[in-house]
């Protein structure tokens, strides 16, 4: 059973559907309360709620107008459910909307989604840790009107020429492979950018550093993407040892 005196924050996944949690839909699927983030979700998730629920777009509204329809559902006795993409943990805003709960006395439960990175790896049918090739994942997005930090920009990151996904800036690919090439990629780094991974209209772009960037102007892509960097994109592999004939069983 679910805490009506509490708002959960459930993360939708990706875009399929079916990639939310069971607990996810469950919750979903009792909720009297729902404010959807439209501009990301996949609207059939709203197809796992009851008759008579209560669906509010976000895309709409901003924080306090969110505040007021949590707080008022949880003072009403209803089951209130905000569900964002992918996962809450990422670029989720969750920590300022639990502040304004707080101010009304109102907590909050987080129920984990799997995140869009995630999902586009399941896409491209890829790891982002390739034994010997690179064994880190950088998650950052590029400074927009949310600044990042100086010691986090791209060009920085690019130094360890690790795997990166970057989210929120496909709009500025130009700059972000610039970024990247001038921070220390060499021009033949693999870079896929995902269009709406696990979607039905998911498109996959695929180039280098040095092509990507025209390849998605020309395909029109401004947003709803990840850009993909790396070499664990690339042909390079070895086998790992974890099913080694000659390697201890335990972590299998
Ligand atoms: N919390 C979300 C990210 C929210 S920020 C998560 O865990 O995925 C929004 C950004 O996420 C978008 O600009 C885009 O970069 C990325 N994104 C979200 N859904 C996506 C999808 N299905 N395919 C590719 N990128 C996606």
């Amino acid at each position: 059973m679910f805490d009506a005196s509490l708002v959960y924050f459930v993360g939708a996944g990706p875009g399929d559907p079916e990639l939310i949690t069971l607990k996810g839909y469950k919750i979903l699927s009792q909720a009297d309360v729902v404010i959807y983030a439209g501009s990301l979700i996949n609207k059939e998730l709203l197809e796992y709620c009851k008759d008579g629920a209560e669906c509010h777009d976000s895309a709409y509204l901003h924080l306090d107008q969110i505040t007021e329809l949590m707080v008022n559902g949880v003072k009403n006795g209803k089951l209130v459910v905000r569900l964002q993409t992918g996962d809450l943990s990422l670029y989720g805003s969750i920590r300022e909307q639990g502040e304004e709960l707080a101010k009304h006395n109102i907590g909050f439960r987080s129920v984990a989604g799997v995140s869009s990175f995630l999902g586009a790896a399941s896409e491209l049918g890829i790891e982002y840790t390739v034994p010997e090739v690179s064994q880190s994942l950088v998650i950052t997005r590029m400074a927009g009107r949310t600044p990042t930090p100086e010691l986090e920009s791209i060009e920085r990151f690019a130094a360890h020429q690790t795997s990166m996904a970057i989210f929120l800036s496909v709009q500025g690919i130009n700059q972000v492979i610039a970024q990247l090439s001038k921070g220390g990629y060499p021009d033949d780094t693999p870079v896929a950018v995902v269009y709406k991974a696990t979607w039905e209209d998911c498109q996959i772009i695929r180039g280098d550093l040095t092509t990507i960037a025209d390849k998605v102007t020309k395909a029109g892509i401004r947003k709803t993407a990840l850009i993909l960097v790396g070499k664990f994109l690339g042909e390079e592999y070895h086998y790992s040892k974890l099913y080694d004939a000659e390697f201890s069983h335990e972590y299998r």
